[in-house]
């Protein structure tokens, strides 16, 4: 290092357990402002870096290497995006560099500073030009809405309710977090666009995110239409690298004045943030299952009192930590209990099995007086929605002479019938093979379907209603692009009778014809080991209830509101009675209580030590060690771990997995844990051969 040298820390993704510290040093003839993006030589490539906080200089023997460059036509991350990042890092027990890089979108690690400064000018090109032609179309006096295609033209704001006018202003006099519980059909939406709309006139940026993009054009074409002038851009996984890229930027450079986005748009860069809205905050899809398993919910929240700006939470259904820390005053509640429009809750019929003799059972999915409701639904000319959460036509395929059953060779699952390609799927690890045609153990021809999924269940409705236009919506269906928004639309214009589907079409649609949902094989879940399963079922029976009857003027048209029909063998479970109510808050207070006795989250925090390792006993093996580990460190304090267990499907792939389940009724004695753990689990790994990857998860959602 010359005298004249500056040191520069910067976060760098480091091949994975390289056992090196969080930052790098580097050296540069001038100083380089923190926040930065670099490119530094590693090894024998040159890669991307960030520029962090510069530690005080401390003299050391080793000579540093000079940072490559600096991309100075890019301006710096934040001090509030490095913090959220690091925050983030230290929370979820991953490096800072893996986390800093993997929050920025991938083509950014792949172009030099050369190729960004191109591309920064080429944008801030195309954004002037879009300047010049909304000032001549102003000037012409023809619609200002710079790119927009016709029908985002800008959309004028409906007048508020008052329960939404209040909402509204609450939201944004608080300042923190606050719980907007809001009935399906209530308008949060437009409580979302107002606030929005309120934090734009301000002069700052808008982060609106959403489960999953796809699931939820309507939004996002809200979005557009009230806010094209704007500047509206979205980021999600299915965006190619380039339009990431060209997005993130856009949000960076402050083009962008509202994001909308899935969970890795938590951590877009937005140097004028003024809001983040989390829509249908229970959702699960906000936690990342993989890599840094961070909950882009919780990183919101956390962004938001780290930035001092509102964030609102929105759910029919909230979960219960968030339930639970709005009851602490932690976060503000807001609730707007009425459906807009006068629109009445549909009637709730609970269909006990139990008392459908087996042989009915057996012959259709659907038993006979949900099937007569079906046909008189169908003759007053409105639609409806079956649900059953199973794709493919059958769960497993046997054979009656020997017992053999379709299992996968390569997972604890079975693979599953998919009639239209007379194909076997593990829906696992994505093994397929055409169906045999003699049992492969013993040669029987019989080999036959059992149970049944949502092809099975469209080919009987097919056969029982005649005539009846019948639309299947799963993953299976919707694969092509555009696939599922053409399904969606037909469902919209009328198109079709009965809608069959998985859950992905009980999220967020705004149906305005259905006359009747039914929920098909609704208890599956409720009697598994993950102590969500209730709280998950009651979040979708009450989002299949809010598709049915949204449309006021339908049920004026008729005596009886409209209907959702639930079968279910425990017809008595308090899921269902709380459904029938309508209560949300009696369900949560006896869930509350209930894992209160049992000690679990809200009242007490998690994580989970996964083991991925060729062999179950190595995977066991590795988890013991690590208990030991632990139970020798006086962090362990206040900290209980239990045995380690396989997961649900234990195998997968070949791959054996097992997890072990790490509690404490203290989240700070739990997050010292985990940081004192962390070097003796990485000594750890290399005692063990055959174990392939452990992770851990913080807040674990799958229990
Ligand atoms: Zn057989
Ligand atoms: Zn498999």
């Amino acid at each position: 290092m010359e005298p004249a040298d500056h040191r520069v820390d910067v976060a760098v993704e480091l091949p994975k357990h390289g056992g090196l510290a969080d930052l790098l040093s580097y050296t540069h003839p001038a100083a380089v402002e923190p926040g930065r993006l670099v490119q530094v030589p590693l090894g024998k490539r040159l890669v991307r870096a960030v520029a962090w906080d510069a530690s005080p200089p401390e003299p050391h023997g080793m000579a540093l290497r000079a940072v490559a460059s600096v991309a100075q036509s890019v301006p710096p991350l934040s001090p509030a995006w490095r913090r959220l990042v690091a925050f983030a890092a230290a929370y979820y027990q991953r490096s800072l560099g893996e986390l800093a890089l993997s929050a920025l979108p991938p083509r950014l690690r792949q172009l030099d500073d050369t190729q960004l400064a191109r591309l920064t000018t080429k944008l801030a090109a195309a954004r002037a030009a879009s300047a010049t032609k909304a000032a001549a179309s102003a000037a012409t006096g023809t619609t200002n809405t710079a790119d927009a295609p016709p029908e985002f033209q800008a959309e004028a704001s409906p007048t508020l309710t008052s329960e939404q006018h209040h909402a509204v202003q609450a939201i944004l006099a608080h300042g923190g977090a606050t719980l907007l519980f809001g009935a399906t059909g209530s308008g949060k939406t437009e409580v979302y666009l107002q606030a929005a709309q309120a934090v734009l006139d301000r002069g700052r940026q808008v982060l609106v995110l959403v489960p999953e993009i796809n699931l939820t054009p309507q939004l996002e074409s809200r979005l557009a239409a009230r806010f094209a002038a704007h500047g509206l851009t979205t980021l999600h996984s299915a965006l190619t690298p380039a339009q990431r890229l060209k997005h993130w930027m856009a949000a960076h450079l402050g083009h962008a004045r509202v994001v909308l986005g899935t969970r890795l748009a938590v951590f877009a860069s937005m140097p004028e943030l003024g809001l983040i809205v989390v829509d249908e905050e229970h959702d699960p899809s906000f936690k990342q299952q993989e890599g840094a398993r961070y909950s882009a919910r919780d990183l919101a929240v956390y962004r938001g009192q780290s930035e001092s700006l509102p964030v609102v939470l929105g759910s029919a259904t909230p979960s219960l930590e968030s339930w639970r820390r709005a009851q602490e005053g932690r976060y503000q509640r807001v609730d707007m209990p009425e459906r807009v429009g006068g629109a009445r809750w549909p009637k709730v019929r609970l269909l006990d099995m139990n008392k459908i003799p087996r042989e009915v059972q057996r012959q259709h999915a659907l038993a006979p007086p949900l099937m007569d409701a079906l046909r008189a639904c169908r003759a007053r000319g409105e639609q409806s929605l079956v649900l059953l959460n199973r794709r493919g036509y059958a769960p497993v395929l046997h054979c009656k002479s020997c017992a053999w059953k379709s299992d996968c060779p390569h997972c604890s699952a079975w693979r599953v019938f998919h009639k239209i390609d007379r194909s076997l799927r593990c829906h696992h690890c994505g093994l397929a093979t055409r169906v045999p045609k003699a049992c492969p153990s013993c040669g029987d021809m019989d080999i036959e379907p059992m149970g049944r999924g949502t092809q099975k269940l469209e080919e009987q409705l097919t056969l029982a209603l005649p005539g009846a236009r019948i639309k299947r919506i799963d993953a299976d269906s919707v694969r092509g692009k555009g696939a599922l928004e053409s399904s969606l639309s037909a469902v919209h214009e009328g198109d079709v009778d009965v809608l069959v589907g998985t859950q992905m079409v009980a999220k967020g649609h705004d149906f305005r014809r259905m006359g009747l949902v039914a929920v098909i094989d609704a208890d599956g879940s409720l009697f598994t080991s993950d102590f969500r399963a209730p709280e998950r079922l009651f979040a979708l029976l009450m989002q299949a209830a809010g598709r049915a009857g949204r449309d006021a003027t339908l049920d004026a048209a008729r005596d009886e509101a409209s209907e959702l029909w639930v079968q279910t063998w425990h017809p008595t479970h308090p899921v269902f009675e709380a459904l029938k109510a309508h209560d949300f808050e009696a369900f949560a207070a006896t869930q509350l209580a209930q894992r209160q006795l049992a000690g679990l989250p809200p009242w007490t925090s998690l994580a989970l030590l996964r083991a991925d390792a060729k062999s179950a006993d190595v995977a066991e093996a590795f988890l013991q060690a690590a208990s030991q580990a632990a139970l020798g460190l006086p962090e362990c304090e206040g900290v209980t771990i239990y045995p380690a267990v396989p997961l649900h499907v234990s195998k997968v792939a070949d791959v054996e997995r097992m997890q072990m389940l790490v509690e404490s009724p203290s989240r700070i004695a739990l997050q010292r844990l985990l940081a004192a753990w962390h070097a003796p689990l990485q000594a750890l790994r290399g005692q063990h051969k055959g174990l392939l990857r452990f992770a851990l998860d913080v807040d674990p959602l799958q229990i």
